[in-house]
């Protein structure tokens, strides 16, 4: 077992991010404004960076990466691989298992894969000032710690149930010098209707974004920071993939398939999208989403153009989406709650280059457990999906005797979802499968676009 685990080093962090648009067989199609049309660069400027605005519409295979953002990339990359011997001798599998641990990152996630290079081109723009959204906080803990080491200050929109049910989260946040809000509040018209209704209103990730959004429309000083869905944000989670490449290459070996959770996307694409190259020059090779079965925006939602918020302040994005004003079942405990997802993930699957799976809850946590107690790493809830995505497959495997190779995206560690992890042993966690009729319901709100 000399190939447990499989590190590079420093000089082998990628120097350029890989732009999957070069490779799909159609453009990815338009963001659109409230009037149908596309949305124009100077509206998207009231609250990005050029830079970053150009890489989100950048058709070029390859965008370098600053050395500045490198040198920090350095505290946690590259990331190590490790061959998952013990789950596979738990499982009885023939399969091979690898997995590459995001959780190593100084926040706990690969958020800060892309945090950082945010903060890094709104500084070089002026920005000091940035507004954003976050649900379990670990987005509003990477892009604080970014925002810290470029001088930018940080405000948070932090979904109101998990700011009260994650308060380990706020205080990271708070360490790294961020101010850090419930949302919904009464400091923006979007939270201020939504508290009119509902004084109670629990938050969500979609209210959180027309919070954070409103306010940095209306400050010239101030501009907002998504972390996922987003095209660039996919662009810079694929240090990732580019990484596990060449971990593979070092031990001779090549996946099979490629499993990773899936929320708004962006880790799934940063594991994904280096492989699907190789798969437009002719490679075999399956890439697997795995998403809650309460939350099944790929499995179970419609492929149209919906907004990216609550309330309609974003353009609209052609994506699989739930309607905008889905509300997750309280009962669900494994994050990846978003009602949509990225544009990029989301056509490629439309277009059946990539796969979807949705997995219940239980087994998810089941699996997190199984895996924690083989590798000794405790994974995020929302990684767990993908682990089980993979585990359900090295179970098939044992069946039919094949040998795959499996990889796995481990996308953050669970130390601060412990909570959650006791909901599990305490028996209290159900399985919901979101119902169709929701679905078909929420279809009728959708915003109306000229086909
Ligand atoms: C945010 C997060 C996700 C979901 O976001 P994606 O954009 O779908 O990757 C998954 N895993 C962890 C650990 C996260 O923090």
């Amino acid at each position: 077992m000399s190939d447990v685990k499989i590190i590079l080093n420093e000089s082998e962090i990628p120097t350029h991010w890989y732009n999957v648009v070069a490779d799909m067989p159609n453009p990815p199609l338009p963001p659109l404004g409230g009037d149908g049309k596309p949305v124009s660069p100077e509206q998207m400027l009231a609250i990005f960076p050029g830079p970053l605005l150009e890489q989100e519409m950048s058709a070029e295979r390859w965008i370098p990466i600053p050395e500045p953002v490198r040198e920090i990339y350095r505290l946690w990359r590259p990331t190590p691989m490790f061959r998952a011997y013990r789950l596979e001798q738990a499982l009885g599998t023939p399969a091979k298992i690898y997995y590459k641990h995001e959780g190593v990152s100084p926040a706990g996630s690969h958020k800060v894969n892309t945090s950082v290079p945010q903060a890094y081109f709104n500084k070089m723009v002026g920005i000091n000032r940035l507004t954003t959204e976050t649900g379990a906080g670990q987005w509003g803990s990477s892009i604080s710690l970014a925002g810290q080491m470029f001088g930018i200050e940080v405000r948070v929109y932090m979904v109101k149930v998990s700011y009260n049910q994650k308060p380990f989260r706020r205080s990271m946040m708070q360490t790294w010098g961020a101010e850090v809000f419930a949302s919904p509040t009464d400091m923006t018209n979007a939270g201020r209707e939504a508290l009119a209704a509902d004084p109670n209103n629990p938050g969500s990730l979609g209210l959180a974004i027309s919070e954070a959004v409103e306010e940095a429309a209306s400050r010239k000083d101030t501009n907002y920071s998504l972390g996922s869905v987003l095209n660039h944000v996919c662009l810079h989670q694929t240090v990732i993939g580019q990484e596990a490449k060449k971990q593979f290459a070092k031990v001779n070996d090549y996946p099979d398939m490629v499993f990773a959770c899936c929320g708004g996307g962006s880790n799934f694409a940063g594991a994904a999208f280096p492989f699907l190259a190789d798969k437009a020059a002719g490679k075999q090779v399956r890439l697997v989403a795995a998403e809650p079965s309460s939350c099944p925006s790929l499995t179970k939602g419609v492929y149209a153009y919906d907004f990216g918020d609550t309330s309609g302040y974003t353009p609209m994005m052609k994506m699989h989406t739930l309607g905008h004003d889905f509300m997750p079942p309280s009962i669900h405990a494994g994050g990846l709650r978003y009602h949509g997802g990225s544009p990029l993930v989301c056509q490629l699957y439309h277009e059946g280059l990539i796969e979807a799976v949705a997995v219940p809850q239980i087994a998810t946590f089941e699996a997190g457990v199984q895996f924690a107690r083989a590798e000794g790493i405790i994974p995020a809830p929302e990684s767990c999906h993908a682990i089980r995505a993979c585990i359900d497959e090295a179970l098939r495997c044992k069946q039919s005797g094949e040998k795959k190779t499996l990889f796995i995206n481990l996308s953050g560690h669970g130390h601060f979802d412990m909570a959650s992890y006791d909901k599990y042993f305490a028996g209290e966690l159900t399985d919901y499968d979101y119902p169709a009729e929701a679905v078909k319901e929420a279809l009728k709100r959708l915003p109306k676009v000229a086909a």
